[in-house]
């Protein structure tokens, strides 16, 4: 019931270096647009939770095993995921990409990545792409728990090449994280918050609600400027 909702503390997991979305200031907080999101849902309609920062794959796979109530991580709605999780409606497009380290000038298309590493998130839409490649270009898949390393090893020049979220990469970059785009975006799926399918019904509902009023308000576009115009 809502009544029910209002004292439940929803237990809510997220990725861990995923900026602009999730990722931890120079206090030890954790920031970025979900963070933000949520938390102005949550007040919008009265409802209190925990986040709980363990990495993509593991909040996946901890909603999975019902271990959490939600997951917001800058998570695609993927024919796939559906079969599982319920999704709140869309709340920011995405796409994937292929970066090299800013130095790379040999590395310019998939052509390039016959016989070399390339570098996934496990777990991700990203890694999904690298997979379904990986034949047709030659190349092999390192993967990693979460996008620092994941980043750090594309610069130490291990593997040559990352698959990974557009508006993510795009964000690092711009951040000055060493990397650069090579490739034109393929299609992606849009981030929707989720819950396990059929639960958490009260709560998808608040979240959708609480978004359309966002929207309405001005607020979702302020927190999404505070992120992208100023880029910091
Ligand atoms: N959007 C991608 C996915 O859902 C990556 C999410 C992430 O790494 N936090 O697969």
């Amino acid at each position: 019931t809502k009544a029910e909702a209002k004292e439940k503390v929803y237990q809510i997991a997220t990725d861990i270096t995923f900026a602009p979305f999730e990722f931890q200031d120079v206090n030890g907080d954790f920031v970025g647009i979900d963070m933000d999101l949520i938390a102005a849902i949550a007040k919008d309609q009265g409802f209190q939770y925990e986040m709980k920062p363990l990495g993509f794959n593991a909040a996946v796979q901890a909603l999975e095993s019902n271990q959490v109530d939600a997951v917001i991580a800058g998570m695609s709605i993927t024919e796939e995921r559906q079969k599982k999780f319920d999704f709140s409606d869309p709340y920011f497009d995405s796409g994937i990409i292929m970066a090299v380290d800013s130095d790379n000038e040999t590395i310019s298309s998939y052509e390039d990545l016959k016989g070399q590493k390339v570098a996934v998130k496990t777990g991700t839409e990203g890694a999904s792409f690298a997979e379904s490649i990986k034949d047709e270009y030659g190349f092999s898949i390192v993967t990693f728990d979460d996008s620092a390393n994941m980043y750090e090893e594309v610069r130490t020049g291990n593997s040559v090449a990352v698959f990974d979220d557009y508006p993510v990469l795009a964000y690092g970059i711009k951040q000055g994280n060493g990397l650069k785009i090579v490739t034109d975006k393929e299609a992606g799926a849009s981030y929707g918050f989720a819950v396990s399918k059929g639960q958490n019904t009260e709560l998808l509902e608040m979240f959708n609600t609480g978004l359309a009023n966002l929207k309405a308000s001005g607020e979702y576009q302020r927190i999404l400027d505070k992120y992208l115009e100023t880029g910091s």
